[in-house]
């Protein structure tokens, strides 16, 4: 099927109507669907992932749209596979869940963007052409490293040989876009190495790049590791001198920033997560998916089997660890509010989230500029205030953004305030200024 044949499809009445019985989104929401098994689990993840030798991958899959009939909006202007690894899907269970999908959503003929991350050990061509042939336009890989001594220290399945073979099978496949993820301040990678791996990476001509210091995040087996032989974080100077040289490295490669790490040939920029910056609305479907409408903001549950019962219709019990994450994350936002309500007389039929805030617009306004900052055009104060309905007087943020310009990380590009060199290697310290104490 080619790409003037889907965007003729439309999507079919009764699925319309089975949309409408319980979706709170509106038409157009962007959609992300999370694909948590995985063939190994990488010490430094943090996302929710299971181990998926011996699952039931169509099991998944209808469990997926089961979430979709009840959630997913109609017509989504992007649709994001992620994980987890989709590609630990086989073809036909992929093509099972687009083909669902569009029955579901018609997103084949509204989304402009359909993104499916990859990785090496899990992309055969089969595995391309299902994802291509069922509406996906944009592959993007996890290859992390070229170098398979960088790749063992991280845990990944896959090897450097692997890594280059998904990239050629990607682009075989034709869809509209091929990019990938690379990893740099790893323990041992010197500027030099990271320089060269970076360079043969983008010698094969992705279009989209995205770059990422590794994060030793609290809670993984990496972090538990810290400070053991060969297991200390990149000094800060290593890392800003890694920072510093991919920014260049892209631009020679004609990928310029679009976002603190991400970098994209114009017209290939990732809309789905440029959504995410803007801190636009977005409904997730799968375990441990988040999704946010205005001021409201829930989850599903972190756990495979949890979800699954709760779709189900037996009403799930958080447990213990859950509840903690779920109280962990609005601390981290720094949003005190929850409150456990279904979500309206529209999502009736819908189980209750795991977990559920509604956001005053001080915190909407601070989270807007803590995720916006991380864009290279940056934020419009007046816009961001407007979009969540407070007055001038009562917008905390912009003596917070004076102070930050005063302070030469922050600069003002006519009507937005964006990063400045200085502060863009602290964009998240300088982004968590706007949070709410
Ligand atoms: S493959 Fe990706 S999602 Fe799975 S464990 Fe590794 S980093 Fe996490």
């Amino acid at each position: 099927m080619n790409e003037s044949a889907r965007s003729n499809e439309k999507p079919c009445a009764s699925s319309t109507e089975s949309w409408a019985r319980s979706s709170p989104a509106a038409p157009g929401t962007p959609l992300y669907l999370h694909i948590p098994f995985c063939q190994t689990l990488c010490p430094y993840c943090d996302f929710y992932s299971v181990l998926g030798a011996g699952r039931d991958s169509a099991a998944l899959v209808e469990a997926l749209l089961e979430d979709a009939r009840r959630h997913a909006p109609r017509a989504p202007r992007s649709v994001y596979l992620g994980g987890g690894t989709p590609t630990f899907l086989p073809p036909a269970d992929l093509a099972r869940l687009l083909d669902g999908l569009q029955e579901l959503t018609g997103f084949r003929s509204s989304a402009a963007e359909v993104s499916a991350e990859c990785n090496p050990e899990s992309l055969t061509p089969e595995t391309a052409r299902a994802l291509v042939a069922g509406g996906v336009t944009r592959l993007s890989l996890g290859l992390q490293s070229l170098r398979d001594d960088i790749l063992a220290f991280l845990g990944r399945p896959h090897n450097r040989a692997q890594a280059l073979a998904a990239y050629a099978v990607a682009r075989a496949a034709g869809p509209r876009s091929v990019g990938f993820d690379l990893i740099f301040a790893v323990p041992g990678l010197s500027q030099e190495a990271w320089a060269a791996d970076l360079a043969e990476a983008l010698a094969l001509g992705p279009d989209h790049l995205s770059a990422y210091a590794l994060t030793w995040e609290e809670g993984t087996a990496l972090n538990a590791r810290r400070g053991s032989p060969g297991h200390y974080p990149a000094p800060d100077d290593v890392e800003l001198e890694q920072l510093w040289a991919t920014r260049s490295l892209a631009a020679c490669a004609g990928l310029a920033p679009y976002e603190v790490s991400n970098f994209a040939r114009s017209g290939h920029e990732c809309s789905h997560n440029i959504n995410y910056w803007m801190n636009g609305d977005y409904i997730g479907l799968g375990p441990s998916a988040v999704s946010h409408l205005g001021a409201r903001r829930w989850g599903q549950p972190r756990d495979l089997a949890t979800w699954r019962t709760q779709l189900a219709g037996a009403p799930a019990q958080l447990s213990a660890t859950q509840a903690a994450e779920a109280t962990e994350a609005r601390r981290v936002l720094g949003h005190s509010e929850s409150a456990a309500a279904p979500g309206g007389a529209a999502a009736a039929e819908a189980p209750a989230p795991a977990w559920e805030e509604r956001l005053a617009p001080g915190a909407r306004l601070g989270e807007s500029w803590w995720l916006g900052l991380r864009l290279t055009r940056g934020v419009d104060p007046g816009a961001l205030r407007r979009s969540v309905g407070l007055p001038a007087a009562e917008d905390h943020c912009l003596p917070i953004a004076r102070r930050l310009v005063a302070d030469g990380l922050l600069e003002q590009r006519s009507s937005r305030l964006c990063l400045t060199d200085r502060g863009l290697p602290l964009a998240d310290a300088v982004g968590r200024e706007f949070l709410a104490p």
